[in-house]
């Protein structure tokens, strides 16, 4: 089978169109097999691309994290999917059993792993994988849209809905829109009725994102996001902090915070190394919150919204897995607005 793969770590110029694999077979009576037709690009996938400390890849490494495809055979133990089914992934690998996983935290599984990173990815033709991590989608989805949906919504909807509990009328404060997980938490937040502040370094995307239904924009590389959010909200500041971005956001992220806030990171792309004053800290009582992934009730909770035809994710650029090097820079060079998708199978 063909896939894109990854000998070394470096930059994209890595990247080659393996053709001749082994198309994998299944190993559990729980395992699926799915026929690949799209998959899209995470930030993760340039970490893994340019190398991560304690994550060994096996040559030739095939990338990719989020998928949709079409089930083509099932283990004996598999009653969920059948054969024919169009699926969407989670890309989230967990054990089933560890304490976490037995309380239905499953992104804090003792043996917790992401395909593309831990496992082969999703830009092949055929993976295997444990049916709970696949879940059935009206076959009217297109792949691409479909491929695009899973990593960032899981991700967004776990930050929002599950840790930061944002409700109707909460101030919430997104950082770079244009990001993935940003776009879809712009999307959920809405959905409850929260009024969200965006931000980018772009006026274009700060449009786009108005046109979604962001109720302020605000330039980050033009003003000071804190002060302006104090201002504009006679010095209450925010409910909830999306942050994704890390080092570079931080205090600001802290100074738009109102009292009895919440900030949710799930990255730091800018810098992992972040400065809290403790005494601001316990004065607001502020909420300082990880997330990461999303739990299997959490998947079946995006499964159902994109079987009803919601939150359905912004799609920047579709590329062919010939191309799948072009995608990266794509989105390597933070242009993008919305999901970068590699096309597997040529159809749609
Ligand atoms: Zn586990």
């Amino acid at each position: 089978m063909r896939a894109l793969t990854i000998a070394a770590h470096g930059g994209p110029e890595h990247l080659t169109v393996s053709e001749d694999l082994p198309k994998p077979e299944l190993r559990n009576p729980t395992d699926v097999l799915v026929r690949i037709h799209a998959g899209a690009l995470n930030r993760l996938d340039l970490f893994v691309l340019g190398g991560l400390p304690h994550t060994k890849i096996v040559p030739p490494w095939i990338v990719g994290s989020d998928g949709a495809g079409v089930v083509e055979q099932v283990g004996d133990a598999v009653t969920d999917v059948n054969p024919g089914d169009h699926v969407i992934l989670n890309p989230g690998m967990s054990c089933g059993v560890c304490e976490y996983c037995a309380s239905g935290d499953e992104p804090l599984c003792l043996s917790f792993g992401i395909l593309g990173e831990h496992v082969p990815g999703t830009l092949c033709e055929y993976l295997v994988v444990p049916s709970r991590n696949v879940r059935a989608i009206p076959a009217t989805v297109p792949f691409t849209t479909a491929a695009a949906f899973p990593l960032t919504t899981l991700t967004a909807w776990r930050m929002v809905r599950s840790k930061a509990q944002v409700r109707a009328g909460d101030e919430v404060l997104i950082w770079g829109i244009g990001g993935g997980v940003a776009l879809q938490g712009l999307k959920i937040c809405k959905a409850i009725g929260a009024r969200v502040w965006v931000t980018s370094g772009s006026d274009d995307k700060l449009a786009r994102a108005e046109a979604l239904g962001a109720d302020v924009t605000l330039n980050h590389a033009r003003v000071d996001v804190a002060r302006e959010i104090r201002g504009r909200t006679g010095k209450r500041g925010v409910d909830v902090v999306i942050d994704s971005v890390g080092h570079a956001t931080w205090t600001r992220s802290l100074g738009s915070l109102g009292k009895r806030g919440r900030l949710v990171t799930c990255g730091g792309t800018s810098g992992p190394m972040v400065e809290t004053d403790v005494r601001k800290l316990f004065w607001n009582q502020w909420t300082i919150m990880g997330s990461t992934m999303g739990s299997q009730a959490e998947f079946d909770a995006i499964t159902g919204e994109l079987r009803a035809g919601r939150l359905f994710p912004e799609i920047d650029s579709t590329f062919d897995l010939e191309h799948g090097r072009e995608a990266y820079e794509r989105l390597s060079s933070g242009q993008q607005f919305g999901k970068v998708v590699v096309q597997v199978q040529p159809d749609r």
